[in-house]
């Protein structure tokens, strides 16, 4: 064998090699998120971009598809136009959710590796809900993987979802309530990392959405939107990006 079959063999037998070693250590470290990519080879139905399990009644799967259509509706409104095309993957039970959303059971959660996964739990059917997470794969894709992972600040993403999100227990009349006329709001600062934002109680992780909601929706508008995902595309910081 030449030195040049030699290397392409050699490089070969690594990547054999190496490839499964990452699957798998993907799985361990991911194992949802490993679930969801590996989604069309799962006993799952498909009816275009919505999965379910078949334990799924023939009724919530149509309620899925038009909560899923009405929210695709508010995302192209806020963002100017759908660009994500995320998969929806239903769970019919909390134990199907553990194993491709969350251990928390939240109602819904996005994962994004390889595309942009929404994973429903059966009590995340609801508009406000689907449109949130599709306002997180909106922005996941404007940014890419990178900077939706290791620059936006929780507080920013949640904020900004929250925009589609019009659930009444988030509203600013409560924040007001709550906040002393939003005097006493949490610091951005406090909840920049998933862990500040989600490691505490249920009444101080509402605030905290509440808060993040609040604090977007007075930064908000159009341009500073696309500002914010044309400079952190060209490689800015987002302390930068957002402070326009
Ligand atoms: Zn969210």
């Amino acid at each position: 064998m030449n030195r040049f079959k030699e290397t392409i063999y050699n490089t070969f037998i690594a990547l054999l090699i190496f490839i499964p070693i990452v699957a798998v250590a993907h799985y361990y470290l991911f194992p949802q998120e490993t679930k969801c990519i590996l989604i069309d080879y799962s006993s799952f139905k498909k009816d275009g971009r919505l999965y379910y399990d078949t334990a799924t009644s023939p009724k919530t799967i149509d309620s899925l598809k038009s909560v899923i259509s009405e929210a695709s509706l508010r995302i192209a409104d806020f963002w100017g136009e759908k660009k994500a095309d995320p998969k929806f993957i239903y769970c019919a039970t909390d134990s199907i959710f553990k194993k491709y959303g969350d251990n928390n059971l939240d109602p819904a959660t996005t994962h994004y590796k390889l595309g942009s996964y929404i994973v429903i739990n059966k009590n995340g059917i609801d508009l406000d809900i689907i449109a949130h997470e599709m306002s997180h794969a909106e922005l996941e894709k404007r940014i890419g993987f990178y900077n939706e992972t290791f620059k936006i600040p929780t507080w920013f993403d949640e904020g900004l979802a929250m925009q589609n999100d019009y659930r009444n227990y988030y509203s600013e009349d409560r924040l007001k309530a709550i906040s002393d006329n939003f005097e006493n709001l949490p610091e951005l600062d406090s909840l920049k990392t998933a862990r500040q934002f989600w490691s505490a109680s249920p009444q101080k992780v509402m605030l905290n959405y509440m808060t993040a909601k609040y604090q977007v929706k007075n930064w908000y508008s159009k341009l500073k939107l696309d500002n914010l995902i044309n400079d952190l595309n060209s490689g800015e910081s987002f302390e930068k990006a957002y402070d326009q």
